[in-house]
């Protein structure tokens, strides 16, 4: 083990204290067992029973959303979503090249095709700047639609991801889509509790995402949200989301093709415990935060992410970054942090560089490859 690694473990195992330590495990401190009970003493533990409305009251009064609309998961979430905001096969969608395989995959079940944009290094999302050039470059305005000169397809739609809970530079990302006349879709999966001034993230757009799969902040053992501020979308969305049934007592009535995508009562009750504690988590996680960045103010080699400047994160996994991007020895504090059972995990691959989206159209993605090369996420339970 060389100098550098060394000096980076310690910095982690000062903290985390020796293995076992998990990534991040979720914590269930609260009503958890009460509700579910609940749900099994009336046996409303599946599509009818009152903590999918409970629950999704609850998302709305802490994010602020007029709607949100709970779902099975986030994918499902943002499939749902891109939907609504009309992308059709043969259509385009720009897609952060670090983001998880989840944003990109909902674009295919559309049968649109992923566009990878290039990173930022300071907030690790997609970077206005380059964007706005780029579009410039490839794009040109045929009947109201923006189309890729390149491809000769559609550039129907921007998805803009808060990675680890760190807010992106949405409200220019915003600005770019309605130059270009793009739709835009914001993947806040990750970012349940972060916020840019007082206004939380998922909310900026017209339809944004949530997911509450067993590692994101809180989790509903799986589960996601559509929020948005527009009621025919939030009712389309409910809709899409449960077959499309027509209401009638007893009668099958669908109008459309459509989808069982609904959140059970379940998991939704599971969720409501949950929300309930998130203040306390937001708490906590800052903490840790604190706790990684003080041991890691003397290390020249390796800084702790923290949250951009006017915005506040949710601190959902916390991360180092190398100072120089160096695959090998990424590669090496990976290897030996695991093996003491701390458990560690790079950043993830570009996505282009999956073997299914290889042939996929992207811009030059430079930031997105040294960040790829230089960041470590690391233990980040709330109960650490
Ligand atoms: C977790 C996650 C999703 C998908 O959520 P699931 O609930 O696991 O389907 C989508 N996008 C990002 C960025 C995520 O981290």
């Amino acid at each position: 083990m060389n100098k550098v690694t060394a000096e980076i473990v310690e910095a982690i195992v000062n903290v985390t204290g020796s293995g076992p330590v998990g990534l991040h495990e979720p914590d269930f401190s609260g009503n958890e067992i009460t509700y579910l009970k609940e749900c099994i003493d009336t046996s409303f533990v599946s599509s009818v029973g009152k903590f999918v409305d409970k629950f999704e009251n609850m998302l709305c009064e802490f994010t602020g959303s007029k709607y949100s609309v709970a779902v099975v998961n986030g994918t499902s979430a943002l499939h749902i979503s891109l939907k609504l905001a009309g992308i059709q096969t043969g259509d385009e969608v720009l897609v952060p090249a670090l983001t998880f395989v989840a944003t990109a995959n909902a674009v295919t079940y559309l049968g649109a095709v992923p566009h990878f944009v290039d990173m930022e290094n300071l907030n690790l999302g997609i970077d206005p700047d380059k964007l706005r050039v780029y579009l410039s470059d490839i794009c040109v305005s045929e009947n109201g639609k923006t189309i890729n000169k390149q491809t000769g397809r559609p550039i129907a739609a921007l998805i803009v991801m808060h990675t680890f809970g760190h807010p992106s530079r949405i409200i220019e990302l915003k600005k770019i889509a309605e130059e270009f006349k793009i739709k835009i879709v914001e993947d806040a999966a990750e970012s349940l509790g972060s916020f840019i001034g007082n206004q939380h993230t998922g909310t900026f757009c017209e339809l944004g995402i949530l997911s509450f799969n067993g590692n994101k902040i809180i989790t509903t053992g799986g589960g996601g949200a559509i929020l948005t501020n527009n009621k025919d979308l939030a009712v389309a969305a409910k809709k899409l989301t449960t077959t499309s049934k027509v209401p009638h007592p007893w009668e099958y009535e669908h109008d459309q093709v459509a989808y069982n995508y609904r959140m059970p009562n379940l998991n939704a009750a599971l969720g409501c415990a949950q929300l309930e504690q998130l203040e306390n988590k937001l708490i906590a996680k800052r903490k840790l935060y604190d706790k990684y960045k003080e041991s890691f103010s003397n290390i020249e080699s390796a800084k702790i992410v923290s949250e951009p400047i006017g915005t506040t994160s949710n601190y959902w996994l916390n991360n180092l970054k190398l100072t120089i991007p160096n695959k090998s020895q990424k590669d090496e504090i990976l290897a030996i942090t695991n093996n003491l059972g701390i458990q560690t995990r790079p950043f993830w691959k570009i996505l282009p560089s999956l073997s299914f989206f290889s042939e996929s159209p992207r811009m030059p993605l430079s930031e997105a490859e040294n960040l790829s090369d230089s960041i470590i996420s690391i233990p980040s339970s709330s109960k650490l």
